[in-house]
């Protein structure tokens, strides 16, 4: 089942594909010591493990369902436990069908984000969402492009090259707007191109954060950088400049990597500290 929010005319909803296996705190945060935790507690699991969801978004405005990411994929993966994704039964349950697709939008171009763009039969691949453009940003292709890293990333040649193939996707720069409702907004670090998506619709606003925040611990602590940040400083400043947004002007903020429940909140603060309330 989605959980679910409106923004104005905007239907936010919310489907885990999957959950990985849980984390030790150090592998996920290095720089982050055992004590530093103390205080955090509440946001491990009871054996203190840190455990992460793969979330992603389907948006439905002025007629259209926009994807935001497209969680792990099918499966079973054999660097998560052999675990599956279960975005498209997910999204069945809410009346989706891969058909009603409009666009994807990828707030960057990792594993967990890519999983469902393309469906493999006997080594053909095709657009997962037939009709579909796929938006991704330029300065990811850039960079998980080059052989090198390609190599590292076989999520690129398994959910990305074949939608370029194909004529499917579109790379985009900057602010970009998806929709009058819906757009980009550049939060680097994590990645190169990485970015956030704002959503508008009659004076509401709300933002899915992607990987800018991976626990709600990184609310309070916002300078606890994931190993998997690519560029940890750029990161840090765009955690920063979105939490302040976030706080200033009041938005609607939805984190896919945070557990159940704690998925859409707001930043306040009480007592000069920042908080993560739960919508
Ligand atoms: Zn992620």
């Amino acid at each position: 089942m989605a959980s679910r929010v409106t923004i104005g005319d905007v239907e936010v909803l919310l489907f885990i594909d999957m959950v990985p296996p849980a984390y030790a705190p150090l592998e996920f945060f290095p720089e982050v010591s055992e004590e530093a935790w103390g205080p955090h507690r509440d946001d491990c699991l009871e054996d203190g493990a840190l455990q992460l969801y793969y979330g992603c978004f389907a948006l439905r405005s002025q007629g259209r369902v926009i994807m935001v990411d497209t969680g792990m994929g099918p499966g079973p993966h054999a660097t998560r436990g052999n675990r599956t994704g279960d975005l498209l039964n997910l999204l069945a349950g809410e009346g989706i069908a891969p058909d009603d697709v409009d666009l994807v939008v990828h707030t960057h171009l990792h594993l967990d984000h890519v999983g469902w763009n393309v469906t493999w039969e006997e080594g053909t691949p095709r657009p997962t969402f037939p009709r579909a453009r796929y938006l991704a940003p330029r300065a990811d292709w850039d960079y998980f492009t080059q052989p090198d890293v390609m190599e590292r990333f076989p999520c690129i040649q398994e959910s990305i090259i074949p939608l370029q193939s194909m004529g499917a996707l579109e790379l985009t720069d900057g602010e970009h707007s998806v929709t009058p409702e819906v757009t980009t907004l550049p939060a680097p670090g994590h990645t190169p191109g990485h970015v956030a998506v704002l959503v508008t619709s009659r004076g509401e606003k709300g933002v899915m954060v992607g990987d800018a925040l991976h626990s709600r611990v990184q609310v309070q602590e916002p300078g606890w950088c994931a190993r998997a940040d690519i560029d940890k400083d750029r990161g840090l400043e765009s955690r920063r400049a979105l939490l302040d947004k976030a706080e200033c002007e009041g938005l609607l903020v939805a984190a896919g990597h945070f557990r159940p429940g704690d998925q859409f909140g707001r930043v306040v603060r009480l007592q000069g500290r920042r908080y993560w309330q739960t919508v």
